[in-house]
């Protein structure tokens, strides 16, 4: 059976603000789910339904493993929960953090001792067992919050932006060893964040969120590639509009035909996109376009440059960092046709 079946759960604030518009959403059993979307989209309020920490609208119903638990207190559903900012409890060890969900459990103390020695070695903490929390650095805290969380082999396992407060080399570090976590241990997981990369490397799918809604759900290559919206393309990664009269030029009927339209979507006006990385320096002959250079970036593994005279709006390419190209020097341009992504218009 599904894990975790979010059924037409909306939320309205005492307040009279609107979070979420009904959401349905099914999490399969190992696999973890990024929520993506901006501040302020809803994510944290659906995490906290799927925990128990707050109750959808009338009319939403929360399944776990086909069981109706929208009314069932978080002590009771057995989620393993992980914040951006430590939960932990700062006059306890480590030790006791992490054994702390077990004893509240019950569960005997030799099993208690076995399993807090097992989670310190996998996050790398057995050295600091008996340190106090307050002593422990930004990322060491992490660690034993997700530590704490695992322990008590949580049937889901709920994480809020858990790296945000991290610096960035940090972060992606740990993003690895929680990638590795999830996976090795197949927990069933749904890790909320607004930073498109975490949610590329640590997402089975990704649910982009926008609004209060599902903007559209889908492996991380498909948000990337075919992007249901002008919204998740933007989201996802930079993006170029292909200026309108360019069109024929860059793309035969076919090539526009294969574009990526996701399934289901209504035929109507649509805008054209294309990635960076999707357009290349080409010989004149070749060339879809000329552009002249606006400005260039040198950014180690690339050479990002703004173009302009191609339509309203600056093109971004991306090429490799070789000779520097001069400000106002015209560069031909040829857009990989395969590569255009088709929008509704909006
Ligand atoms: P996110 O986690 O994506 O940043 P949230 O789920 O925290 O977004 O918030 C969604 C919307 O609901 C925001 O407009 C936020 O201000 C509002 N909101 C969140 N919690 C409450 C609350 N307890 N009372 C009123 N409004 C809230
Ligand atoms: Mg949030």
């Amino acid at each position: 059976s599904i894990p975790v079946s979010v059924h037409a759960c909306a939320k309205t604030f005492a307040d009279g603000t609107r979070a979420l518009d009904p959401i349905d959403l099914q999490i399969e059993a190992g696999e973890t789910i990024a929520l993506l979307g901006p501040s302020g989209c809803g994510k944290t309020t659906l995490l906290r339904l799927i925990a128990g920490l707050e109750v959808p609208d009338p009319g939403g119903r929360i399944l776990y493993d086909g069981e109706d638990v929208t009314r069932l207190a978080i002590e009771r559903r057995n989620v393993g929960m992980v914040f951006q900012s430590y939960a932990l409890f700062p006059n306890m060890t480590v030790r006791e953090n992490v054994a702390y969900g077990l004893k509240v459990r019950r569960t005997a103390a030799r099993e208690v001792r076995r399993r807090v020695d097992h989670m310190l070695e996998m996050m790398h903490i057995d050295e600091l067992g008996h340190r106090r929390v307050d002593q422990l650095s930004g990322g060491q805290r992490q660690r034993v919050a997700l530590a704490r969380a695992i322990a008590v082999r949580p049937r889901v396992l709920l994480l809020d932006e858990p790296l945000t407060a991290l610096d960035a080399l940090l972060r992606e570090r740990l993003r690895g060893e929680i990638n590795g976590l999830l996976r090795g241990l197949g927990i069933t997981a749904i890790y909320v964040t607004h930073d498109r990369s975490e949610a590329m490397a640590l997402g089975d799918r990704i649910v982009v969120m926008n609004r209060g809604r599902i903007a559209q759900v889908g492996a991380p290559r498909d948000i990337y590639h075919r992007p249901a919206s002008a919204f998740v393309a933007d989201f996802a990664g930079t993006v170029n509009r292909l200026p309108a009269h360019l069109l024929a030029h860059c793309a035969d009927a076919r090539d526009a035909e294969r574009a990526s339209l996701p399934p289901g979507e209504p035929s109507g006006p649509s805008d054209f996109l294309f990635r960076p990385e999707d357009a290349d320096i080409v010989p004149r002959e070749d060339a879809h376009f000329i552009a002249r250079v606006h400005a260039s970036s040198f950014l180690g593994d690339r050479t990002r440059l703004m173009l302009e005279g191609v339509g309203d709006e600056l093109l971004v390419i991306d090429c490799r960092p070789r000779h520097s190209l001069e400000i106002g020097a015209e560069i031909p341009i040829r857009i990989r046709p395969e590569s255009l992504m088709r929008v509704p218009t909006e």
